[in-house]
Parts: C-alpha cells; sequence; structure tokens
C-alpha cells in the first residue's frame, strides 16, 4: 500500500438506478417522468443565445430563484438553487448538521442520507420505521443534531400525517429539520406553509420527477432568510457556479408554464391509480402511494424472482435487496402503453408459474 492511501477518503457510494443503454426497454427504475419537459421549455432550449456561454454563469442563480419564489409565493431570500436536489440536501448536511449528536432519519428511506453522513462524518442515527412504514413521531423527540425527513418517504412512497411532521419541527426548535420533497406534487401535503412558522424548517423540492427533467439537474430548499443565507455561504466557499446558463434559463421555462405542469401531474397520479387496482388484481399489496412509483409485494411471489423475470423481457424495475424491503419491487409509473405492458406481461407470468407449481404438486 502506498502511503497517501492512508488519507485517502475512504467512502462508500450511494448506488444510483441503473440507465441501461437497452433498446425498447421500458425503464420504471429510476422514477423519472415519462413526459417530457414542458414546451416552454423546448422553446427556451432552442431560443439559446449560445454566444453567452462564454460568460460565467450568475452565481445568485437570480432568475431562476425569482421564478420560484414567484411561484410559491415567498420570498427571493427563502429560496436556494442546487444541482438536483442531491446537491442541495449534501449543502444543508454541510451547512446545518455539525453537531455531536446524531441526525435522525428512518431506517428505510431515501439511502442518501446515510451516504452523506458517512462521507461529512456526521454522526447519525438510523430510526425504523413501524411495521406498517410508517413514521412513529415519538421517536424524533429524543435529543438529536438534526432531522431529515422524506415525505412522501421513498422508497415506500407513503405520505406522514401532515400533524405528526409539525410536532417534530415544533418540538425541535434547536436543531434543522428538513423535509425532503422530491415526490411532493404527486398528491401529498407540502410543508411549505409551516417555513413562515418555523425558523428550523427547510422544505427541499426537485424538478427531476414532476416537472421532468432529471437530465437538468435542479433542485431547491426552501426556508427562513437566514437558513438560506448559510446555505448560499457554504455554497460560495465551495463552488460559487453550480448552476449553469442552460439549466437556469430552462427551469425559469419550466415553472412559467403550470398549465403542463398540472396536467403532466394529472396524467401520472391517474396512471397510477389506473395500475394500483391491476396490481391488486394481481395479487400486489402496497401501502396508499402519493409519489409516482408504487412499492409493493407478491403474496406469493418472491420480490427478486418478479424482478428478474421483468428484467428478462426488458421491464426495469427497481429491487433493492436489503433488510425490511427484500421481498418488494418498486415500480415507477410510466405511461398508460408501459403499464399496461408491465401488467400484460405479469399476468401471463403469473399464470404460468402457478401452472407450473399446480403439475408439479
Ligand atoms: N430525494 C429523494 C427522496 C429521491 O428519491 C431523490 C431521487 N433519487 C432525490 C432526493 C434526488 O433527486 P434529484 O437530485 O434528481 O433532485
Amino acid at each position: 500500500m502506498r502511503n497517501w492511501e492512508a488519507n485517502v477518503r475512504k467512502v462508500t457510494p450511494y448506488v444510483p438506478g441503473e440507465q441501461p443503454k437497452v433498446q425498447n426497454l421500458i425503464k420504471l427504475n429510476t422514477n423519472e417522468n415519462p413526459y417530457p419537459p414542458s414546451p416552454k421549455v423546448v422553446e427556451a432550449w432552442k431560443n439559446m443565445n449560445l454566444d453567452a456561454l462564454r460568460l460565467y454563469p450568475d452565481p445568485t442563480v437570480h432568475k431562476l430563484v425569482k421564478a420560484i419564489a414567484d411561484n410559491y409565493g415567498v420570498e427571493e431570500n427563502q429560496v436556494f438553487v442546487g444541482v438536483g436536489s442531491d446537491d442541495v440536501l449534501a449543502m444543508i448536511f454541510m451547512t446545518f448538521f455539525n453537531s455531536q449528536k446524531p441526525i435522525l432519519f428512518a431506517d428505510i428511506t431515501y439511502s442518501f442520507y446515510e451516504v452523506w453522513a458517512k462521507m461529512l462524518r456526521i454522526p447519525y442515527k438510523k430510526i425504523p420505521l413501524k411495521e406498517d412504514f410508517t413514521i412513529a413521531k415519538e421517536d424524533y423527540l429524543q435529543e438529536n443534531g438534526g432531522i431529515v425527513l422524506a415525505n412522501p418517504n421513498a422508497p415506500t412512497g407513503m405520505e406522514m400525517l401532515a400533524d405528526d411532521l409539525e410536532e417534530i419541527v415544533k418540538q425541535n426548535p434547536d436543531v434543522i429539520v428538513v423535509v425532503d420533497e422530491a415526490y411532493v406534487d404527486f398528491g401529498a401535503k407540502t410543508a411549505l406553509p409551516l417555513i413562515e412558522k418555523y425558523d428550523n424548517l427547510l422544505v427541499v423540492q426537485t424538478f427531476s420527477k414532476s416537472r421532468g427533467m432529471a437530465g437538468v439537474r435542479i433542485g431547491y430548499a426552501m426556508g427562513n432568510p437566514q437558513l438560506i443565507q448559510y446555505l448560499n455561504e457554504v455554497k460560495h466557499s465551495y463552488n460559487s457556479y453550480t448552476m449553469n446558463q442552460m439549466a437556469i434559463a430552462l427551469g425559469v421555462a419550466s415553472v412559467e408554464d403550470k398549465e403542463y405542469f398540472e396536467e403532466t401531474i394529472r396524467k401520472v397520479i391517474e396512471t397510477r391509480e389506473w395500475t394500483k387496482k391491476e396490481l391488486h388484481k394481481l395479487g400486489f399489496s402496497f401501502g396508499d402511494s402519493k409519489t409516482n412509483f408504487i412499492f409493493a409485494k407478491h403474496e406469493k411471489h418472491a420480490a427478486k424472482d418478479l424482478f428478474q423475470a421483468l428484467r428478462s423481457a426488458n421491464i426495469l424495475v427497481r429491487y433493492f435487496g436489503q433488510p425490511r424491503i427484500d421481498n418488494y419491487l418498486r415500480i415507477s409509473i410510466g405511461t398508460p402503453e408501459q403499464m399496461q405492458m408491465l401488467v400484460d406481461f405479469l399476468k401471463k407470468y403469473l399464470k404460468n408459474e402457478e401452472s407450473l407449481s399446480k403439475k408439479e404438486r
């Protein structure tokens, strides 16, 4: 071993869902939106002044901050923008979680939280969800150095009770409580109004899911101006130019097209509810998803087998081989046609398996 090896920050990286380059793949594994960004985004892309790419982008990201602030009826100094919500969340961990006390998050939640905590040497404690994957609010009333709640949670898709969430924020005035609302637009209640009431709350959202712009990388946090200022100070101590000119222009165009945004969400929700009914008929069970995915298990068939069977039929879903959830599949909501193909395949597969097992008996 070389001597410098001892000085390497050794980390176990987050593993994102696969992005295979297979043709005709039905890709239901990373909760992307099946619909393209707004036509206004496409127009903005075509109208981009490429000569301006010589110049550095605006380090304050003012146009996009303003568009987001106007959209939600908050002040510009209540908005922080980053390269996807992953960047925003990492910045929040760096900025606010510097105590000796452990930060708290659920045992089954977005697995990046643990990766950031380890990388930044932040002590942390994983709080087990209840058996039915709901959150026990009492668990978050113990001493801690900060709290991170994904709401709706991922990969379970379940929303927490609004009163429980407020109680957690209220009872923890000395630490920052982060609510990761990556999926909130698909039918859950946002905690945003609470930022006016609690100065320890940050609400984080993204353009990756409901706005169909995962490839552009835009996320944002909203909270008390003092928190936003601290975040900007850390950002400017790290990289002033996180947001490139294209992302800023496309982001503004997306926010300005409310109609398309609402229409896309309506379609995804409609397809989700259809898929729920069909999966139920096939013997799957799941909680009440308020997201663009369904976290389901089958009464008779192991998730791993189903995952592999689907994969061999070019339908990619997400399987986490982790304790407590190793019998679940996370299925992102695609177009109605894609979901029909998923259901058709499962129908055929399950029927086949059943007749095979009858023969064996
Ligand atoms: N939070 C949760 C709960 C997520 O599932 C994701 C998507 N992987 C993110 C944050 C990050 O999304 P993005 O960086 O694309 O905004």
